[in-house]
């Protein structure tokens, strides 16, 4: 099932979307609303709306936003990090947040940050988690995870550079799209994922290729947190990470989820 948050008639809801679509045109999607939240048992209610009548939010709004940085060998080796340690051991998953008031919705702007000259797009899988959970045994990962979602790790690489913490570089407003909707069928375990900037191509890889699976994620994480229901976990970025810029139009594609669409702007 595909579930939407949206906002109608100044109301916001939950919605199974149904029906299917070309990439890119939504306008046969229906969504039926949803009784209750997706964290609970819930029961759709009949009651149907077009996609296209209503304004997409981001699917969760998280209490946290976990992420984790170079879990793709290829990007790590663009940055220049090294993934093993000399004696060729794994090093451990670099763990840092984003704050719940990065997150922004499908179709919202991206406000390209003052403080930077070097906005990158980051394309990542994400994890929403839908039960509180800590200390997951990792034959339980499965039980905790709500499902999937697309998102746009927005990174001001140079501010990333000079400042031992990442909380400026990659904790701005509107620096976590997150969209179009969770996808709670999938098997998130090889998925194409796909970042392009008005239209062409710049990421393409595969979840497959991630170091660190999502089991392993979510049990290193919740041995130190309890994860609550909504919070995301994004999964890294494969290879390909470059520039954005004010007026460009960044895409993360993720096989069997959809399209995550944002325009750069800049600040007001
Ligand atoms: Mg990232």
């Amino acid at each position: 099932m595909r579930i939407a948050r949206f906002s109608i008639d100044g109301n916001v809801a939950f919605g199974a979307v149904e029906g299917s679509s070309a990439p890119g045109d939504e306008s046969t999607l229906v969504l039926d609303i949803i009784k209750g939240i997706p964290f609970a048992d819930f029961e759709l209610s009949g009651t149907k709306v077009p996609l296209s009548k209503v304004r997409l939010l981001p699917p969760v709004l998280p209490n946290k936003v976990v992420a984790v940085g170079r879990n793709y060998a290829e990007h790590a080796a663009e940055l220049g990090h090294a993934v093993v340690d000399d004696q060729g051991r794994a090093e451990p998953p670099l763990v840092f947040f984003k704050p719940s008031t990065s997150v922004v919705g499908p179709g919202d702007p991206i406000a390209y940050p003052s403080f930077s000259e070097e906005l990158h797009h980051e394309a990542e899988l994400a994890v929403v988690i839908g039960r509180m959970c800590r200390e997951v045994p990792r034959e339980r990962v499965k039980d905790v995870i709500l499902g999937y979602t697309c998102a746009n790790d927005v990174t001001a690489r140079d501010v990333q550079r000079r400042e031992q913490q990442w909380a400026r570089a990659k904790g701005f407003d509107s620096s976590c799209p997150l969209g179009p909707w969770i996808e709670t069928d999938l098997d998130p375990s090889d998925l194409t994922i796909q970042c392009t900037v008005n239209g062409e191509q710049r990421q393409l890889g595969r979840t497959g290729d991630m170091i660190r699976s999502i089991e392993d994620l979510v049990v290193h994480i919740s041995e130190a947190m309890t994860l609550l229901p909504g919070d995301v976990i994004l999964t890294g970025t494969p290879a390909g990470v470059g520039p954005l810029n004010v007026g460009d139009e960044v895409a993360v594609t993720i096989e069997g989820i959809g399209t995550l669409t944002n325009k750069v702007i800049k600040r007001g």
